[in-house]
């Protein structure tokens, strides 16, 4: 059964879609089987593996919202071994539709039910909040991966996402475990960089990964050519960086 790893921060900008992106064509050049889920209603994901997303039938809001089963809806992309369900901007309705619906935090756990074998890896990237899209990806989620950008107020609003997640564990998932914690964007020239990666091992403990994303161009740029790092600059700092991340993950998970 595939571990599905939901990707999520409540706060815009930590580098959650960029890890998502890069992670899942890392674990699918380790020859897994993997599928990136796009939940962010913006579809960046979408775009950084080169979908057009005006040529689509469906996206992920059809399988949410109109029962179409999830198998219609995932396209192959151009890395070996990985598999991507596409978002588009309809699926922000999602987020209000939801709401009056039958086990409206469930319906995205029914939906990954049928292909859950077929996969080592489902991972989910987030929207930026805590409603009812994230709390559906929490409630389909073995694990939570959590980054955290190396910045002013890195902490900020964690306390919320931990009980958002002690909530989760005492209905809807009691079995979601935490993954680890990912500290992005690091800048080793700032000593706030480097006071944040100290804060944040002190509150998570063993919980951070070794792996530490620095900031690199090349990671910024790749999204723009529709093509994760290990296929736009192999070579790069960046794509080693998520190389050992995967690593790490497969040795946790
Ligand atoms: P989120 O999905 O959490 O909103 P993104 O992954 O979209 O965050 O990242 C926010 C911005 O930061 C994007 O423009 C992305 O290209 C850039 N970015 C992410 N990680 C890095 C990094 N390690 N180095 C440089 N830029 C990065
Ligand atoms: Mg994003």
């Amino acid at each position: 059964m595939a571990r599905i790893i939901t990707i999520a921060n409540q706060k815009g900008g930590v580098a959650k879609t960029t890890t998502a992106v890069n992670l899942c064509a890392c674990l699918a050049e380790s020859g897994k089987k993997v599928l990136l889920l796009d939940l962010d209603p913006q579809g960046n994901a979408t775009s950084g593996y080169g979908v057009i997303k005006d040529k689509l039938n469906y996206c992920i809001y059809d399988v949410l919202i109109n029962d179409v089963p999830v198998r219609q809806v995932i396209l192959k992309t151009d890395v070996k071994n990985l598999w991507i369900i596409p978002a588009r901007i309809e699926l922000a309705g999602a987020e209000i539709e939801l709401v009056n619906l039958d086990q409206r935090d469930k319906k995205l756990n029914h939906a990954l039910k049928p292909i859950q074998d077929e996969y080592d890896f489902i991972i989910i990237d987030c929207p930026p909040s805590l409603g009812l899209l994230t709390l559906n990806a929490l409630g389909a989620a073995t694990d939570i991966l959590i980054p955290i950008q190396c910045e002013y107020y890195a902490l900020e609003g964690l306390s919320l996402l931990m009980s958002t997640l002690d909530r989760v564990k005492k209905g809807l998932n009691p079995n979601l475990n935490i993954l680890g914690v990912l500290l992005t964007m690091f800048d080793a020239r700032t000593n706030l960089s480097i006071q944040v990666v100290d804060e944040v091992k002190k509150y998570f403990r063993n919980k951070v990964f070794h792996t530490i994303v620095p900031r690199n161009v090349r990671l910024s740029e790749a999204p723009s050519h529709g093509k994760p790092i290990v296929l736009y600059d192999p070579k790069s700092r960046g794509a080693d960086v998520y190389r050992d991340l995967a690593e790490e993950v497969l040795e946790r998970a």
